[in-house]
């Protein structure tokens, strides 16, 4: 199974990919999870994108494309993955069709997780506040920044989904079981639920 998680930073993204890991056992690909491993491991791209990341800009869509092919390439993706992350740009998805596309494969899902936007800054903020804050873009202005890149990079990634009439939305307002379960509904039913 290949699906896409779609929705704004503080949607829960991580959180259901993680569970569907967990119950499907199939990979999580998170582009903010590999990045900041090359942060931390002081990569090349790492130190390139520290900056960007901090700031809560996007990091240049050659670079995350090489990334993501190199990626699937690996052996351990064959039984499907969970992209959390990517595609965060037209020109990303564009790109990850022809990846595809090369490749004989194809997406099983794109799932929107559908959020009300006034909850996020308060849900990223609190959260970093639970965990100590170790994720360096979890300030306010950071997060302020994230979310307006989101409205205007990454939603339009959604419509072009939608367009070719492949987007799944999934109302993500409720607990975290809740979610699970429309996600788990959703995956269930056909490609025409
Ligand atoms: P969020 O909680 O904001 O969804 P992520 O962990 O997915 O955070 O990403 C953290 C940061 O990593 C982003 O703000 C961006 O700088 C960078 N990043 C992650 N994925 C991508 C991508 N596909 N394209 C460009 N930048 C990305």
């Amino acid at each position: 199974m290949r699906l896409i998680l779609l929705g704004p930073p503080g949607a829960g993204k991580g959180t259901q990919a993680q569970r569907l890991v967990d119950k499907h056992g199939i990979l999580q690909l998170s582009t903010g999870d590999m990045l900041r491993a090359a942060v931390a491991a002081g990569t090349p791209v790492g130190q390139r994108a520290k900056a960007i990341m901090d700031r809560g800009d996007l990091v240049p869509d050659d670079v995350m494309i090489e990334i993501i092919a190199e990626r699937i390439d690996r052996p351990d993706t064959a039984k499907g993955f969970i992209l959390d992350g990517f595609p965060r740009t037209v020109d990303q998805a564009v790109a990850l069709d022809r990846l595809l596309d090369e490749r004989g494969l194809s997406l099983d899902r794109i799932i929107e997780i559908v959020v009300d936007h006034t909850i996020l800054s308060d849900r990223i903020l609190g959260r970093a506040k639970e965990t100590g804050g170790s994720r360096a873009d979890d300030t306010e202005a950071t997060v302020s920044k994230r979310l307006a890149v989101y409205r205007e990079q990454t939603a339009p990634v959604a419509d072009y989904y939608r367009s070719r009439g492949a987007l799944k939305q999934v109302d993500g307002m409720g607990s975290v079981a809740e979610v699970a379960a429309r996600i788990d509904e959703n995956l269930r039913a056909g490609t025409d639920a």
